[in-house]
């Protein structure tokens, strides 16, 4: 047994802990009235017990603003908060909790980045490389960005299969690359890309490299260190941490240089009508009160996850992956796509002759919740010649019934449909 931060013993399964003893961490999974299959975890994890505790716990015994109250409350809450940072530093390998920004989420992670060190190093001519699977939330901040400073935006292109064309990209990051952003994992493809080549590659032709880490934080350790990016970006939510915090990381040297992201409280260090300095990193960066509950939330669910260990958590998807994907290539008239050789636990899918809405529509009917539509990534879906895919997206609390659910709706969808 081992105390979590929201003061309730919390449940450590033993090793190998299964799907089905986890379940019961999540309140929303395991409701009698409204039962659901729920393979959405891409678009957001389900929230355990524990973070949810310690959200309420803030705001029923430490609810105070930070940084600037000299009481106990005040003291107590830019304690809960500092540390969550440094939580949040230890568990994706940063070397400084000073490194580690909090955002609303990943799409804001990304914006600051285009906003501070892009307008301040992009120009006329400078190069950014993107991928074809690219999240919108990691091609538009570039795009506005281009518009701004001249920069011009190259796309590294995929295969059929959904998978990096190394060589293309090579030559693109070759041809005087300032910038590389690339995502960690496909949010449609499951594709996992190898970010740490990639970032040989772009540091060996003297570009940075910014990964977008949305789908990664959640499903396999990760270790920035060791992926030896510059840049890596990601959202509480998915990660079973409440929805509006995430955090950016960058290196030290970078965000020492970078400009100021927003302006107001608490990123300033003197202010007067004649002009204003700038507080240190990471303050320099968070404008105004942050989402402190939300901070000492993603504390949590990284206690939780890291109480379950994130290797454990990767093989446990990678077997729910191997069954799904098995079932799945058993119902006529369904082809996956993505179909890279390192995938994590994402399933894109068509049924021949079938509007993917009306899957989910069905899918609903059945108590299963999956997504339906271009899922941010429209060029991906141009490169397939698709308007929208089904997706399935697994979590390490998906169990095989809900697999099972799955397939048994999917039957029950083409029966309707054909
Ligand atoms: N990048 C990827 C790969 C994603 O899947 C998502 C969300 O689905 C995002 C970025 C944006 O995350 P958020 O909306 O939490 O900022």
């Amino acid at each position: 047994m081992t105390q979590a931060i929201t003061g309730k013993s919390i449940r450590k399964p033993s090793p190998p802990w299964t799907s089905a003893d986890v379940r019961t961490d999540f309140p929303i999974l395991t409701s009698t009235d409204r039962p659901v299959a729920y393979l959405d975890n891409a678009a957001t994890s389900q929230k355990p017990d524990a973070v949810i505790a310690a959200t309420a716990r803030y705001y029923k015994s430490m609810n105070a603003n930070i940084h600037r109250g000299v009481y106990r409350l005040s003291v107590e809450a830019t304690e809960a908060y500092e540390s969550a940072r440094a939580k949040i530093a230890a568990f994706i390998g940063a070397p400084h909790p000073r490194e580690v920004i909090f955002t609303r989420g990943c799409t804001e992670a990304i914006n600051l980045v285009a906003m501070t060190w892009g307008l301040q190093n992009l120009k006329a001519g400078s190069t950014i490389v993107l991928t074809q699977m690219e999240h919108h939330s990691n091609i538009v901040p570039w795009q506005m960005v281009a518009a701004r400073t001249g920069a011009r935006i190259v796309v590294t292109p995929v295969s059929p299969q959904g998978e990096l064309d190394l060589a293309a990209y090579e030559r693109l990051v070759a041809d005087g690359a300032a910038l590389v952003a690339v995502t960690h994992i496909s949010n449609v493809l499951g594709t996992i890309n190898p970010v740490a080549e990639l970032a040989q590659i772009a540091h060996r032709h003297g570009a940075l490299i910014l990964l977008d880490g949305a789908q990664s934080v959640a499903h396999m350790p990760v270790n920035i260190a060791e992926l030896g990016c510059d840049f890596f970006a990601f959202s509480g939510h998915k990660m079973c941490g409440p929805t509006g915090i995430g955090a950016l990381w960058a290196r030290g040297d970078l965000l020492d240089a970078m400009p100021p992201y927003q302006g107001g409280g608490d990123m300033i260090s003197t202010v007067s009508f004649e002009g204003s300095t700038w507080n240190i990193v990471p303050h320099k960066f968070e404008a105004g009160t942050p989402d402190i509950a939300g901070a000492i939330g993603l504390s949590a669910a990284v206690d939780y996850l890291s109480r379950l260990e994130m290797a454990r958590i990767a093989a446990v998807e990678a077997d729910l992956l191997a069954s799904a994907e098995k079932a799945l290539r058993t119902i006529p008239g369904l082809r996956i796509i993505g179909e890279a050789r390192q995938k994590a636990s994402v399933i894109s899918f068509l049924l021949d002759g079938i509007h993917p809405h009306d899957i989910g529509t069905i899918l609903d009917q059945e108590h299963v919740a999956v997504r339906t539509g271009h899922h941010c990534c429209q060029p991906l879906m141009d490169y397939y010649h698709i308007p929208a895919t089904a997706r399935a997206s697994l979590a390490f609390y998906n169990t095989p019934a809900d697999i099972d659910a799955l397939v048994s709706g999917l039957h029950r969808v083409i029966e309707v449909f054909r």
